[in-house]
């Protein structure tokens, strides 16, 4: 039986059971300026929250880390400035003071999925989490990631599909979109999808978050920014901030028509090959 589906609110903002919740910013957090332009882009396109992240999980130890708390604080003035709640990665507890000051989302990265403690102070931290799936997580393997944050007693968990590794090399990650009824039968948490990091570039972006919305998801979350050409990570696969407000209406007329994806369950023989 399909999971009756589980609402949350964030700041005012709701996500899951029909809601859908448009995440959308920057990557990383690079300047007052840049983030404050896209906040206001993407807030007047009709974003629900601003993401972007201060601490960044970063391939090479040589690329940029993020600002830290210097991009706390303009995330902070953003918030200020567009009303979204903010989401943000948290990917070492040692900061998880400033980061739970600051934002109302806690992203938890797919690299970190199966940080034990990270997850247990996500969950201590009474803030909505937003659980990225591993790279090479299974399904089961998420849910008992997203388990380390409610056993905190923190219910708020949104659960995200951002594409794993496979045998396929044309784009950075396969982008597993049965993922999401496939969850949603398993649990009543809300599923999003990050449809910017298995393509790696903007083109593809935006069939997938119509994909993923027609497949039931509860939310996008995706990368916007004003100067892709110059961004100081993951420009390739950011969207326009001038394309962001038509995407938006195309995608929401997608989620409109999918509803909430909660299908009628049909019986599934015990073995499928
Ligand atoms: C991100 O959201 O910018 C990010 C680093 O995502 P992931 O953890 O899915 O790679
Ligand atoms: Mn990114």
């Amino acid at each position: 039986m399909t999971n009756p589906r589980k609402i949350l609110e964030v700041d005012g903002r709701m996500i899951g059971g029909g809601q859908f919740a448009l995440i959308a910013g920057p990557c990383t957090v690079e300047s007052r300026e840049q983030t404050l332009d896209i906040a206001e882009t993407v807030a007047a396109g009709g974003a629900t929250m601003l993401r972007g992240g201060a601490y960044k999980p970063r391939t090479s130890p040589y690329s940029f880390q993020g600002l830290g708390r210097e991009g706390l604080a303009i995330l902070a003035e953003a918030k200020a400035l567009t009303g979204l709640p903010i989401v943000t990665e948290l990917i070492d507890v040692r900061d998880a003071d400033e980061v739970v000051e600051v934002a109302d989302v806690i992203q938890i990265g797919a690299r970190n999925m199966q940080n034990y403690p990270l997850l247990t102070e996500a969950g201590r931290s009474g803030r909505t989490v937003l659980l990225k799936r591993g790279l090479a997580a299974s399904l089961q393997e998420l849910l008992m990631a997203a388990e380390y944050v409610l056993k905190e007693g923190n219910e708020d968990v949104i659960l995200c599909e951002r594409g794993i590794r496979t045998h396929e090399t044309a784009y950075r990650f396969t982008l597993d979109l049965l993922a999401v009824p496939a969850l949603k039968e398993m649990t009543d948490l809300p599923v999003v999808v990050d449809p910017s990091h298995a393509p790696g570039r903007r083109d593809w972006v935006e069939p997938m978050s119509l994909a993923a919305a027609a497949a039931g998801a509860d939310g996008i979350i995706v990368e916007v920014h004003n100067d892709p050409e110059n961004a100081v990570c993951d420009g390739p696969q950011a969207l326009r901030s001038e394309a962001f407000a038509s995407y938006a209406e195309r995608l929401r007329s997608i989620a409109e028509i999918a509803g909430d994806g909660s299908l009628e369950p049909v019986a599934v023989p015990a073995a499928v090959i």
